[in-house]
């Protein structure tokens, strides 16, 4: 199994960069809400489930990637973490109030995290840059859309973008893992321009096939008085299938896979800026 790019950061921070999030109805009601990413909205194969990009989008005034957390979307602190019956021989991780949503499709159980509400088109709280929300990094990556804009980010021949930053090296090739979501080409040189992780003219990647691979996250062990924390942040991705290691990692972040691919600079896409 190839492991990811030399260099790779291990997770998809790189929030750097902002956007004024298109008008999204799942995220205007109320004060800090929960994650919506129910299970039914993610298709079976997102690779063969979006429409291709609009070639007109609406310009954006100012952009905070979708990706990126607000100040006051922390974890639920309602919740508690417990150890639930499982089919297999040891107990999993579970919630004490346990909600379809709080699962992915392989059934690991994520960070329930607060949402804010998004009024006028634009998500509320200041962004904390430097950080990740796990459920819209979740949403992206299960459904291959933009990290930036929310939009979809299927290109006309059915590929995606993936930018890796210079520091990396050149891909070459072989399968390598990501957990940073992909752009769409109008929001691709925004990315690139404000996280300054990807350096200048960081490396465009365009996959043919990107499959689910597993997650990282805060990993637990089970013990006798409840579930306890071994690793606050478990960077290296835990494959899924891989029992009872899924089992006892609360996801933060969503990792793929990526095959089939051709390397460029993004410079030479030649996208309008
Ligand atoms: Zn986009």
């Amino acid at each position: 199994m190839a492991g990811r790019a030399p260099g790779l950061s291990p997770d998809s921070r790189c929030a750097a960069f902002q956007t004024g999030l298109p008008p999204d109805d799942r995220f205007r009601k109320g004060s800090p809400t929960r994650g919506r990413q129910a299970a039914e909205v993610f298709p079976d194969d997102p690779l063969s489930a979006e429409q291709s990009m609009p070639s007109q989008a609406p310009a954006l005034p100012k952009v905070i990637p979708f990706i990126t957390p607000r100040r006051g979307e922390a974890m639920d602190p309602a919740i508690r973490i417990r150890a639930v019956p499982c089919r297999h021989p040891m107990p999993k991780l579970g919630y004490t109030l346990e909600e379809p949503e709080d699962r992915d499709p392989e059934g690991v159980l994520w960070a329930r995290t607060l949402e804010n509400p998004v009024v006028n088109g634009e998500r509320e709280g200041a962004p904390r840059w430097s950080d990740v929300h796990p459920l819209r990094q979740r949403r992206t990556m299960m459904l291959l859309r933009c990290q930036v804009g929310d939009c979809p980010a299927t290109r006309p021949d059915g590929s995606r973008l993936f930018l890796f930053a210079e520091s990396t090296g050149m891909p070459d090739g072989e399968p390598m893992l990501t957990a940073k979501p992909p752009v769409c080409e109008r929001h691709a040189l925004v990315a690139a321009r404000l996280c300054p992780m990807l350096g200048p003219d960081p490396y465009a990647v365009v996959v043919k096939r990107a499959r689910l691979f597993g997650v990282s996250g805060v990993r637990y062990e089970y013990t006798l008085r409840g579930p306890r924390v071994v690793e606050e942040s478990h960077d290296d991705p835990v494959p899924y299938g891989t029992f009872p290691h899924q089992n006892w990692i609360l996801a933060t972040q969503m990792w793929r896979q990526l095959h089939d691919y051709r390397t460029c600079r993004l410079s030479d896409l030649g996208l309008a800026s």
